[in-house]
């Protein structure tokens, strides 16, 4: 499911926005003034890049504050990184779920 992120032309507010299916929003609504002189800032490809690098510099033994979780990015990362640590393979059903929960969030936030 492809993740992309906009940019607020009128606050500079960016949002993550999960395209589902065939959806082809060119400009979403801004979730935080309403405009929708919204553009992309981000493909796919790059989030997916992004989320490598994020689980690389990821220090597990570092306390995590309640904002690290308002980023949906960051779902699942903790658990995966630890994982990845202990060399336990969670199974394509894992990262399903962390996908499911963290796209919830997103819509939830666009709202
Ligand atoms: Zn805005």
């Amino acid at each position: 499911m492809p993740i992309y992120e906009y940019e607020c032309a009128v606050c500079g507010f960016t949002a993550s926005h999960v395209v589902l299916g065939s959806e082809q929003l060119e400009h979403p609504h801004c979730p935080d003034c309403g405009s929708v002189e919204t553009r992309r800032i981000m493909s796919s490809f790059a989030v997916v890049e992004s989320e490598a690098a994020r689980l690389e510099n990821f220090d597990t033994r570092k306390p995590r504050d309640e904002s690290f979780y308002r980023d949906a990015r960051n779902v699942g990362l903790w658990a995966k990184k630890r994982a990845r640590e202990l060399g336990v393979d969670l199974g394509s059903k894992f990262d399903e779920t962390v996908e499911q929960a963290r796209s919830g969030k997103l819509i939830k936030d666009m709202m």
